[in-house]
């Protein structure tokens, strides 16, 4: 099977730097799936599952906004937030998702109703990332 060279970076650091066979991650304008010796590509990320195939082995993801970019080199993903489905702690999301829909109920203000809203975006996925 053919790779590619992936290295998913975050904030904390470097999180995976290794060959991979497939990554399909949430860009903002839908999913993207890159594969071996895919062509120059740079996009933004959005909040939703990513999935990365490494020896055969499909991995679950949740990623949270960031950068993506594929060179000849290698492919680069850059970004905000980045859990493997295994390091998820399901009730930390559960909690995160009831406040974020408490918010929600009350905020008038845009700005709040925004942050709320991409809080409550990021809990579902790390949900639906952990549901069998
Ligand atoms: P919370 O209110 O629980 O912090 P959040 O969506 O506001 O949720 P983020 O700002 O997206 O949290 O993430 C802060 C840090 O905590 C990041 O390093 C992220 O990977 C980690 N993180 C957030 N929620 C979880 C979770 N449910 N399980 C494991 N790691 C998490």
């Amino acid at each position: 099977m053919s790779t590619f060279h992936l290295q998913i970076v975050t904030p904390d650091g470097g999180f995976f730097d290794g060959e991979a066979e497939k990554l399909i991650v949430r860009a903002i304008d839908g999913n993207v799936c890159i594969l071996p010796r895919h062509s120059p590509y740079v996009s933004a990320l959005g909040t939703g599952e990513a999935c990365v195939v490494i020896n055969g082995q499909r991995r679950r993801a949740a990623c949270a906004g960031g950068m993506l970019a594929v060179t000849k080199e290698n492919v680069r993903l850059v970004a905000t937030t980045f859990e493997w489905a295994e390091d998820i702690d399901t009730g930390r999301a559960q909690r995160a998702k009831e406040r974020a829909e408490n918010v929600l109920q009350k905020a008038t203000e845009k700005a709040e109703i925004d942050r709320a809203q991409a809080k409550l975006k990021r809990a579902l996925t790390r949900l639906s990332v952990t549901a069998p």
